[in-house]
Order: structure tokens, then C-alpha cells, then sequence
């Protein structure tokens, strides 16, 4: 069985989202035609979810401002802008994306003490979201995974699978992925591919 992960394609993420990604919006056309034509058994998209008050977010630490470098659950956080707030249009997946077609939304971030870039679990490992029990209970053997952003989310979740779901093939779609910062997106390829992740582009996909 195959499914495909999408990551975090709220508005948020997107160019006049409150934490936009460089291009953003130009992985929904592609992930619209993987939704439709890649094969896929089952599609999951994971929905970053926060609380106002969220530990993330800069405004909650005094003196520090969007993407310094903070504290958050005992681990270096980076600090970010206040985004994807719990029933915002922030939050909201992009108004373009062919939701219709997803079998299971899986939320992260809902505990303001504990960032959640993984789809998977929470930054500090305790605390899983449920998805890693969905898709085994899927009986997935392969998970393809894109969306936003390559260098935090999509990178966390992708390494995530592969240390949690074993048994399963797990890819990483680039050209369904944008990234917050160039160097970080050639060093989170680089760390996926180390993992045993295969980077692969939707074209190869389509083409099957
Ligand atoms: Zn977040």
C-alpha cells in the first residue's frame, strides 16, 4: 500500500501567510496532481495546529523577536512569527488544494510547551500525534512525503517515518517541497538522503 504525506500546506506557509515560504503556493499545483494521478493508496496531510499562546512563537518570549534563537522545552527553538493559530485563515490548507481526496488530517503543535515540526511526534520525543499508528494500521510499505517547508517539517517527518515505520520505503518528493532557507534545504536533502530517504521528483511519480 502507498500513501502520500503532504506537509503543512496551510496559507500560513504560503506567500501572505503569517510564516511564508519562498514560493510556497507553487507545490499545490503539484501536489494536486499527485493527490489525482500518483497512485496513491492512501493521502494524509498533516495541519500545523497552535494554540494563541503557542511556545514557538516569539510573542510569547519577552525580548526576543521572530527567528531569533530561543528555548522551548528544554532544546533550541528557533523562535517564529505567530502562525497557523487554531481556526485562523492562517491556518486553513491552501484554498487550491484538492482536500476532497485526503483520508486523514493529522494535527501538530497543540501542546504550547513543546514544538512539533515532525507529523510524527513532538520536538522532545515524548509525545507521538498518532499518525505512525494510522499508517500502520494502513498497512503502508511506502510513503512518499512533500510540502513545507523541506528544511523543518517535511525534513522531521521524512526522518521520523524512517525511524518509526522500519518496514516501510520512505521518499521524499522535492519538486512538491519548498524550503525556508537554500542552505538548509541542500543540508536537510542531505541528512534524508543519509537516512536511507530516496529523493525523487513527482515527474518519476506521474510517469509510473
Ligand atoms: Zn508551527
Amino acid at each position: 500500500m502507498k500513501a502520500l504525506l503532504l506537509v503543512d500546506l496551510q496559507n500560513g506557509f504560503c506567500p501572505g501567510g503569517n510564516l511564508a515560504v519562498p514560493e510556497g503556493d507553487s507545490v499545490i499545483a503539484v501536489a494536486n496532481r499527485l493527490i489525482s494521478d500518483g497512485g496513491y493508496d492512501v493521502i494524509v496531510a498533516s495541519q500545523d495546529w497552535h494554540p494563541a499562546n503557542h511556545g514557538s512563537f516569539a510573542s510569547q518570549h519577552p525580548g526576543k523577536k521572530p527567528f531569533d534563537l530561543g528555548e522551548l522545552s528544554g532544546q533550541p527553538q528557533v523562535l517564529w512569527p505567530d502562525h497557523c493559530v487554531q481556526g485562523t485563515a492562517d491556518a486553513e490548507f491552501h484554498a487550491d488544494l484538492n482536500v476532497d481526496e485526503i483520508d486523514y488530517i493529522q494535527q501538530k503543535g497543540e501542546n504550547p510547551a513543546v514544538d512539533s515540526y515532525s507529523a510524527f511526534r513532538d520536538n522532545d520525543r515524548a509525545a507521538l500525534t498518532g499518525l505512525a499508528g494510522y499508517l500502520k494500521a494502513q498497512l503502508i510499505t511506502e510513503l512518499d512525503i512533500c510540502g513545507l517547508a523541506t528544511d523543518y517539517c517535511v525534513k522531521f517527518s521524512a526522518i521520523d517515518a524512517r525511524e518509526m515505520l522500519p518496514a516501510v520505503d520512505v521518499r521524499f518528493i522535492s519538486d512538491a517541497s519548498r524550503g525556508i532557507d537554500p542552505q538548509g534545504v541542500k543540508d536537510a536533502i542531505s541528512e534524508m538522503r543519509e537516512r536511507g530517504i530516496d529523493i525523487v521528483t513527482s515527474d518519476a511519480i506521474l510517469a509510473d
